[in-house]
């Protein structure tokens, strides 16, 4: 199955719903990051919850920002996704090792630890839009469903799930965001909880070979799907963007690179490319600046 999201509604329209297949995206992510399982699965979370609130996103050049600082060893993850749902992160550790939990699956959780929960909203306002709540759990799907009731004020259920498999690579990743809109009757919450109840793993879920439109199926009874699109963990950093940073490090800085004459090596935590500037190059966006 190829990374896709689908979004929808359901209970005649009272309810909205995001649903994601991700394992390729997340994949990409272990490989450019070199994470550990506990690291790919939280990351891995954190940046299919992205790809979904990036598809919440309104506008094109619109912009959302997930970003977790918690005092467990990953100490922090940050994500970025776009309304096209291509996702980007980075992460502080990307080499711990938790023993696993009593359920079996990867402690996340402890991972992470206590700490806040950021959603940093550009939208093309001066100042961009910053929500942010304690964490609950670590586990980001009940720290998500938090953010959501607590900053937002929707009524909302994430799922996340990454399944990591014993060679280390991303065997299943998924997830999924189900929010009440604002007329939904009190039949239809209560029809949405006792379903959602008796749900519990999204990765178990997708390991029997389940995608996000049977799951939103099972979960929700009839649903129209409104629109879907491919997921991707994609960086948009360039060679551009990379000279302007180098200009606004000041006259100063460019002076005493152009002093020492050797080769400036700028590296993307994103995507982990180097851009090396030879002394002559840096030399002329001097004069550009
Ligand atoms: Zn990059």
């Amino acid at each position: 199955m190829d990374d896709i999201l689908i979004q929808g509604l359901a209970f005649q329209n009272e309810i909205r719903f995001f649903a994601a297949y991700t394992r390729e995206t997340v994949e990409d992510a272990r490989r450019i990051h070199y994470t550990s399982p506990v690291c790919t699965a939280a990351l891995g979370r954190l940046l299919t919850a992205g790809a979904m609130m990036g598809a919440m996103c309104k506008n094109e050049k619109d912009l959302i920002t997930l970003k977790i600082d918690g005092d467990g060893p990953i100490s922090g993850i940050t994500v970025t996704a776009n309304p096209k749902a291509q996702v980007k992160g980075i992460l502080y550790r990307n080499d711990i090792d938790l023993p696993l939990r009593s359920d079996n699956h990867l402690d996340v959780g402890t991972a992470v630890g206590k700490g806040t929960l950021s959603v940093i909203k550009d939208i093309g306002l001066r100042e961009p839009y910053i929500g942010q709540v304690d964490l609950v759990s670590g586990e980001i799907a009940e720290d998500l469903t938090y953010y959501f009731a607590e900053s937002e004020q929707t009524p909302t259920i994430v799922g996340l799930g990454v399944l990591v498999d014993t060679d280390t690579s991303v065997r299943h990743a998924g997830g999924f965001i189900i929010q009440l809109l604002p007329l939904a009757s009190e039949e239809t919450i209560c029809e949405l909880e006792r379903r959602i109840s008796d749900f519990h793993s999204v990765t178990d879920y997708l390991s029997l070979g389940g995608t996000p439109e049977s799951l939103m199926k099972m979960l929700l009874g009839d649903i129209t799907i409104e629109r879907s699109m491919p997921v991707k963990y994609r960086c948009d950093c360039n060679r551009d963007r990379v000279s302007r940073a180098l200009i606004s490090l000041g006259e100063k800085e460019l002076d005493r690179m152009i002093e020492e004459n050797k080769p400036v090596s700028m590296h993307c935590d994103f995507c982990n490319k180097d851009y090396v500037f030879s002394p002559e190059e840096i030399r002329e966006l001097k004069e550009e600046a």
